[in-house]
């Protein structure tokens, strides 16, 4: 089985790729159009550098080549959400070529406009222009996948890197855009315009199933149907090349130099793969947290952040996947979702790592700050949350727990250290978390007469 991918991501910038309409704000139908997105006659487009610039650091971060000299093209044919007929992109010579993320080829990028979006109600179709322009990048992989999945993990690693890049606007799984090429050895058959990560894996599924029934004898396009759950034909395939494509004689020919490739690789940041491979060799992470840790781009803050100030790796991870994801989820929440003081965050695990207050206080201190922020060492002040290690105090607490428990005294007794654990979580109670379990423990086995 061969399956390549071409994925369609909006870029981010502040106005469109060939006029300055905003590219997001009002959602008015078209209200953020001009005379150049809506291809009106005489109108001539006018490149946003600052999309040019994103394109060639995605290209970069897959490892591609990046070609000095480069143009746009006209791509022809009619359709009512292409104004002018034609769409500016580029075929011949694009930004990057044959890179390499993740194991899988990268054959070319390039930058293009979005055409408008066709809204149908009912038997009338609408048409929005707020879209017109906005610049995409357009990446192509080469058929290097073997599976459906391997397209999906490949796709949420993808995200994550265009997250770290900070190019991607939606940043979510399910509004990325692509199209599919899979083929099991009859002709290729491309699906068109599949919308987020689980839809492209489940109409490659569906279409593996088919092509393995009925061979496809011609070049295929087909859609797919989420609802119905299987793909259509649309038309046998076109080439590339019937679409006429034409020099854009409106824009000047792009030249990259080597200063600027060279600035623009400096502003690229530490991306998620790096950062899996530093945690894995600096800080002997198994690979499943790394990659937990580093695939959200704040996750990978926090981390780096606690570890900056002191907190030990091993005990920082701990912390973030296990008990700070696990309360989110407990919640229905995503990290991206809450506002989380990282200051007071490491003020907490450094509390916990320095033995000042228990795990099961600091446990409760981080669910509290995933709500809302507060002084954390006021708090801890005022609530008298500071680990207790003074046996006076703690034997009080322990005698009650074994006056209430008698008939877990002869259990212990008898080697079930079960129990024991039951009445440390009993002290713990009564000491509100506070108390020091390893001066518990010697205190429990004193009174109990057990070693
Ligand atoms: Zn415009």
């Amino acid at each position: 089985m061969k399956i390549g991918i071409e994925i369609h991501v909006q870029l981010n910038t502040k106005t469109k790729l060939f006029c300055s309409c905003p590219n997001y704000g009002k959602d008015e139908p078209n209200s953020r159009t001009c005379y150049i997105c809506l291809g009106m006659p005489g109108s001539k487009p006018v490149l946003n550098k600052e999309a040019l610039k994103k394109a060639i650091k995605v290209a970069l971060a897959l490892n591609c080549k990046i070609n000095k000299e480069t143009f746009f093209s006209r791509k022809s044919y009619f359709y009512p959400d292409l104004v002018k007929n034609f769409q500016i992109t580029q075929y011949e010579i694009p930004i990057g070529i044959e890179g390499n993320f993740e194991g899988i080829r990268i054959r070319r990028l390039h930058l293009e406009e979005d055409p408008g979006a066709l809204i149908h109600k009912g038997n009338i179709c609408l048409i929005d222009y707020n879209r017109s322009g906005i610049p995409l990048i357009e990446i192509v992989t080469e058929p290097d996948f073997k599976s459906p999945n391997e397209v999906r993990i490949f796709l949420r690693k993808l995200i994550t890197m265009l997250a770290y890049l900070d190019v991607y606007y939606r940043k979510d799984e399910s509004t990325l855009k692509a199209d599919a090429n899979i083929s099991l050895g009859g002709e290729r058959v491309e699906i068109k315009n599949i919308n987020g990560l689980k839809e492209i894996e489940r109409a490659l599924d569906y279409e593996m199933i088919r092509q393995e029934k009925e061979v496809p004898q011609a070049k295929e396009t087909r859609r797919w149907d989420s609802e119905k759950g299987k793909t259509f034909l649309m038309r046998t395939k076109e080439s590339e090349e019937d679409y006429g494509y034409i020099f854009e004689p409106d824009l000047p020919i792009i030249e990259i130099s080597e200063e600027e490739l060279t600035s623009l690789k400096k502003e690229i940041p530490e991306l998620n793969v790096d950062k899996t491979n530093r945690y894995l060799k600096n800080y002997n992470l198994d690979k499943e947290t790394a990659e937990v840790l580093s695939n959200d781009i704040k996750l990978g803050a926090l981390y780096d952040f606690s570890i900056s100030n002191g907190i030990n790796p091993q005990m920082a991870a701990k912390w973030l996947r296990r008990d700070l994801l696990g309360f989110l989820s407990y919640d229905k929440k995503e990290l991206k979702d809450v506002n989380i003081n990282d200051k007071h965050l490491v003020e907490i695990l450094k509390l916990v790592q320095d033995k000042t207050i228990t795990d099961k206080v600091g446990k409760e201190l981080l669910l509290k700050l995933i709500k809302k922020d507060y002084d954390v060492i006021k708090h801890i002040e005022e609530n008298k949350l500071r680990i207790v290690a003074d046996e006076k105090h703690l034997r009080k607490s322990c005698e009650e727990a074994i006056n209430e428990n008698k008939e877990s005294i002869e259990k212990i007794k008898s080697g079930d250290y079960k129990v024991l654990n039951f009445l440390i979580g009993e002290v713990m109670r009564k000491t509100k978390g506070v108390g020091k379990p390893e001066i518990i423990v010697k205190i429990l086995k004193q009174l109990l007469n057990i070693k």
